[in-house]
């Protein structure tokens, strides 16, 4: 299968080429050249199952001609060696639980399936291969902690400072080895941006083997796709479900798209944002106007030009109708955020964290006008990665589970960097050369 830039449907590489160079030389996107969908047969068994068989299952659709069967079993195995719970909370509500992995958070799927795709595709070259990744705050735990270690490969992740909860810091700042953290004075686009001035640097390009493990790279987001089969799969009405998905670059609805589009019968996608809005302007108005992300208790979804948008409107042929008709948003403030997870506490004693709340305000919303519906809302990370922020709306002290203990015992090493790609650039061949 070739992959194709949104921005150019005619320049067409090999999954090989798309995942190591992340973003098209046209600054586009890759998408898949054609979607596969899957035979009934595959849904009308899908609930006799592992949720690893299916991951394979949809995997191999998607790479049978690129990766050996073997070596795609290997990487499932590697990727879901943990469950996603489907919790139900209210009479048709549930939770999706992704933050099983070993950061706590949903990006462990996409991050583990590419560090072991990459790792794969690393053998042939023969240069080191530089993973770039810009984070506001989970992303860079689960890539850092994905890649730690692997042969051939080292990982430059780039955060705002001051803008990521300690716990987040803590997990990619404290690993060493493969990994370092550069600490930027600026928002989390102002990281972006660096990253994505970088692929464009003919110097850089020609020096080191650069890739990105962003949300943009379709390794990242095939593997998404595969929990929206398992949680469809687990439940017992399936002919009604609609996913709210909390979202801040739109992978991980992106995914559950191409999820539907593969022949998942999914009736309807809810995108909840915080008050980073414009996506759900855009089903609004028709408008798409990105701006500066603005700060809210949902950091990892602060994001003011939602790289992954790209790829929904491909998805629909830029048919704002179509895409309308598949999917609604809505945004939320802080406040009511933060009387969701309270509510939530007292009424149903589950614990929220605030990304999963803003999805359970998404599904709730939808689900007032459209009754007769299964509502699942994707929980993308335990509430213990987000301690002040959901003690605070709770009023109750979390445990911490142990494998955060663990790193917030270690010691926070960075390299504190102005926001300008001058600097950026000069440390990056500084400490990639040493
Ligand atoms: C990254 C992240 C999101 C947003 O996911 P996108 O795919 O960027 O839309 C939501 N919740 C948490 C906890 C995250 O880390």
């Amino acid at each position: 299968m070739k992959y194709y830039s949104t921005n150019n449907p005619n320049h067409k590489v090999s999954l090989k080429e798309a995942v190591l160079k992340g973003l098209a030389p046209d600054n586009g996107l890759y998408m898949p050249e054609a979607i596969p969908v899957l035979p009934q047969a595959f849904f009308d068994t899908l609930h006799t199952k592992s949720f690893q068989e299916i991951a394979l299952e949809v995997a191999h659709a998607f790479l049978k001609d690129d990766v050996p069967t073997a070596e795609l079993k290997r990487i499932i195995e590697h990727t879901i060696s943990f469950d996603a719970p489907l919790v139900e909370f209210a009479k048709n509500v549930f939770a999706l639980e992704l933050f099983h992995g070993p950061t706590l958070a949903f990006k462990d799927f996409g991050a583990r399936f590419m560090s072991q795709l990459l790792g794969y595709f690393a053998k042939e070259e023969k240069r080191e291969i530089v993973i770039l990744v810009a984070t506001s705050g989970d992303t860079g735990s689960a890539v850092a902690n994905g890649f730690l270690g692997v042969p051939g490969t080292k990982v430059v992740v780039l955060y705002p400072s001051g803008k990521v909860s300690d716990i987040q810091e803590k997990q990619f700042t404290t690993l060493g080895q493969n990994i370092t953290a550069l600490e930027v004075d600026g928002s989390f686009d102002d990281c972006q941006r660096l990253v994505k001035e970088a692929f464009l640097d003919e110097e850089l390009k020609t020096k080191f083997f650069l890739t990105s493990a962003n949300s943009i790279n379709i390794a990242r987001l095939i593997p998404q796709s595969f929990y929206y089969f398992y949680a469809w799969s687990r439940l017992k009405e399936k002919n009604k479900v609609v996913f709210s998905v909390p979202s801040g670059n739109f992978g991980n609805l992106t995914a559950g798209l191409i999820a539907k589009r593969m022949g998942l019968p999914i009736r309807h996608f809810i995108a909840s944002t915080n008050i980073n809005d414009i996506v759900p302007e855009y089903l609004q108005t028709n408008k798409f106007n990105p701006r500066p992300s603005k700060v809210t208790v949902s950091n990892a979804m602060d994001v003011g030009n939602p790289s992954n948008f790209a790829r929904m409107l491909d998805l629909y042929q830029n048919d704002f109708e179509k895409l309308k008709a598949d999917v609604s948003g809505f945004d939320f403030s802080d406040e009511e955020t933060q009387t969701a997870m309270r509510d939530v506490f007292t009424n149903n004693k589950y614990v929220l964290d605030p990304h999963g709340a803003v999805g359970y305000l998404g599904l709730k919303k939808y689900l007032e006008v459209n009754i007769n519906s299964t509502g699942v809302f994707l929980e993308t990370a335990h509430p213990a990665k987000f301690l002040e922020v959901v003690e605070e709306a709770v009023n109750i002290s979390i445990d911490l589970p142990d494998r955060l203990k663990i790193f917030i015992k270690n010691k926070k090493q960075t390299i504190l960097l102005d926001k300008s790609f001058t600097s950026f650039k000069a440390m990056l061949q500084k400490s990639l050369t040493n």
